[in-house]
């Protein structure tokens, strides 16, 4: 060993997350050993991108494109396969960073909420991403030699590991820039060690990638006879994907690609590739899909496309081309209107961002659209995912407010079920003659909800009312409030007025009640004084006593539960007590000459009005003991 390859010699651990992964992925991965190819090719790939646009910066870094390559190469005496690029290679400090520790937020928590089980699923590592790791599924041991375009062949760095607890770094020599990865192979992974099971693989995997792939092959003559040389064979397309015509493209294709950009071990549910050109000229490959990240709902998720400019990488996650609530989406946008050097503050507020991002926010909307009236089923498995975050795109984006509620789903008196499948379009469809209101209601669950006594006249005239129970629900309202012509109605609010449902002699006989109810609703009303806003009558209960609603403008349950879970100082909810006439025991307090017992009375129809709306009450002491009384008495 010459002196350098000795320099600078340590053995680091790895990151406690990194082992989890390293664990997690051989015990669920064996059946899919091959995807490490997949994952090599794909850095690989990506490192030639950063080199190009580094390069743009630098044009001593290298000279057009003929030279960026991946390369493969096995001995199978040696019981080795090396997959090499000449791309921007790793400095010290980033190997430290990128092979020994895992960068993303909320790794922590991923793997501490890992079952036994969950160990075992495939489809979670695939959400979490398998990468560089992936190599020790078919190898036992991973030499990667690598140098920076920024440092000299002095300073390339030597990063081996069994893929157990650590791995050693060294200083060595290395001629060239760029990444070797050298695996030594597992008995599981030699069947790798093959000309045709790469080839295979290459074809199946990485025929995409925008740089030419080739294997070190024995040379032959004319006859078909091994010379004793070798040479280097080109074995896929080596074109960019997005850039070939659309007819060309196979389904596969699309997949394969999708797992190439967005890291995602599952198939897209859905893609969408347009070439436009005119007033802008871009190509976007845009990509549904099929589950939802681990990490969507953090604050910190990388969102975003990658964003090319003449067909050259500049950056992963442009966040700009796309609204938040479609952070889900994944894949690329490659623009000729904006410039080379473009960088992240330039693309803030730029003209061509901002058409390209509306451009891009309509093509996802119209692929959800489509696959909304083509396969409900498909449908519904993208709305179980991704419906969460739809619910926040009428408040983040107004010019497509329309366009989103139409593909919102809820749950319905109409389907009897908690699963959100029923369109607003297919609610007004259904709506009763001279309705004109979409009716709801926001709870806290959605047995809450169905079984609320706010329904009760609902269902007995046959009116469906939409059953909304995610938190979101009660803020989505706050700015959906038409569609398609028709405003929202909350049906716990005091603005419902279900007139237009009575005939004649109901009008009359409900005016009578509440004449003769006038003095009964007084006595409530001197009893409570301002601990509720008004008490009345209503007649949109059955077999319910008593409700309590808000006014239409001000903040009612749900809205102060959420600012509560929010931290926020919630104002007081000023209820209003609705009493139903037609009820026994409310007919049973009106008779009732005492005020005393009156009294506890309305203690008692106030408390179970509000306990079936927030789901707690005040003072339940106050409530009880009015009960006991009155149970006592009789
Ligand atoms: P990801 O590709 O999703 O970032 P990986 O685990 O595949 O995750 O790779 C981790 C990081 O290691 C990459 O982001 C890159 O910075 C670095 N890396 C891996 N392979 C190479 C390579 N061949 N050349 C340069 N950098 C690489
Ligand atoms: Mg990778």
């Amino acid at each position: 060993m010459s002196e350098t390859a000795t320099k600078n010699k340590e053995t680091r651990g790895f990151q406690s997350e990194v082992k989890q992964l390293l664990h997690l992925m051989i015990h669920s991965l064996y059946s899919n050993k091959e995807i490490f190819l997949r994952e090599l090719i794909s850095n690989a790939s990506d490192a030639a991108d950063k080199l190009r646009f580094q390069a743009l910066s630098n044009s001593d870094l290298y000279q057009g494109d003929a030279d960026l390559a991946v390369k493969l190469s096995f001995d199978a005496e040696a019981n080795t396969l090396t997959i090499s690029d000449n791309g921007i290679g790793m400095t010290r400090e980033a190997v430290i960073e990128n092979l020994g520790t895992i960068a993303k937020s909320g790794t922590k928590e991923f793997f501490a909420n890992l079952s036994d089980d969950q160990m075992k699923d495939s489809q979670l590592i695939g959400q979490f991403g398998v990468g560089f790791y992936s190599a020790f599924i078919v190898a036992d041991s991973v030499t990667v030699r690598t140098r920076s375009v920024d440092v000299s062949a002095d300073e390339g760095v030597q990063w081996q590991s069994h893929g157990e607890g650590d791995y050693t770094l060294e200083s060595v020599h290395k001629e060239t820039r760029g990444t070797d990865i050298v695996l030594h192979m597992k008995d599981d992974g030699k069947e790798f060690l093959s000309e045709w099971r790469l080839k295979e693989l290459v074809s199946k995997y990485s025929d995409h990638i925008g740089i030419p792939v080739y294997i070190l092959v024995k040379k032959k003559d004319e006859e078909g006879k091994e010379t004793g040389e070798t040479e280097w064979e080109k074995i896929n397309k080596a074109e960019a994907l997005w850039t070939r015509s659309k007819s060309d493209i196979s389904e596969d294709e699309y997949q394969e690609f999708y797992k190439h950009v967005s890291h995602d071990f599952a198939d897209p549910l859905a893609w969408s590739h347009n070439k436009v050109e005119g007033k802008n000229d871009y190509t976007s490959l845009l990509y549904i899909p099929s589950k939802a990240p681990w990490d969507m709902m953090n604050r910190d998720h990388k969102r975003g496309l990658k964003l090319y400019v003449q067909r050259v990488f500049i950056m992963d996650d442009a966040e700009q081309f796309m609204p938040s609530y479609l952070r889900f989406v994944k894949g690329l946008i490659d623009s000729n209107d904006l410039p080379l050097n473009v960088s992240r503050e330039i693309l803030q507020d730029n003209k061509v961002t901002q058409s390209l991002r509306n451009a891009c926010t309509k093509r996802v909307l119209t692929m959800l659209e489509r696959m909304a009236n083509s396969d409900e089923e498909k449908y519904h498995s993208f709305w179980k995912e991704f419906g969460l975050v739809m619910k926040e795109g009428p408040a983040e984006d107004f010019s497509n407010k329309e366009k989103v509620a139409g593909l919102l789903r809820f749950a319905s008196t109409h389907t009897d079920s908690s699963e959100q499948n029923v369109s607003l379009k297919s609610y007004i469809e259904r709506m009763k003659e001279g309705q004109d209101k979409i009716y709801y209601l926001t709870a806290d669950s959605y047995a809450a909800a169905k079984n609320s006594p706010h329904l009760e006249q609902f269902k007995s005239k046959g009116i469906e009312v939409v059953l909304m129970y995610d938190r979101i629900d009660e803020w989505l309202m706050n700015y959906l409030t038409e569609f398609d012509g028709k405003s929202f109605q909350s049906i716990t609010k005091a603005g419902l007025d279900l007139g237009q449902f009575e005939d004649d002699a109901e009008k009359e006989k409900h005016k009578e009640a509440e004449e003769a109810f006038k003095s009964v609703v007084e006595r409530t009303k001197s009893y409570l004084g301002d601990r509720v806003k008004e008490v009345r009558t209503t007649f949109k209960l059955a077999s319910t006593p008593a409700v309590v609603v808000t006014d239409d403008h001000e903040i009612g349950t749900q809205m102060a539960k959420l600012l509560e879970a929010a931290g926020q100082a919630a104002p007081d909810v000023k209820y209003i007590l609705e009493l139903n006439p037609d009820h026994q025991l409310v007919q049973k307090m009106a008779d009732e000459p005492d005020e005393e017992v009156f009294g506890r009375w309305v203690e008692m129809l106030l408390g179970q009005a509000m306990l079936a709306e927030r789901g707690a009450m005040e003072d339940p002491a106050q409530f009880l003991k009015a009960i006991n009384q009155l149970l006592a008495k009789n």
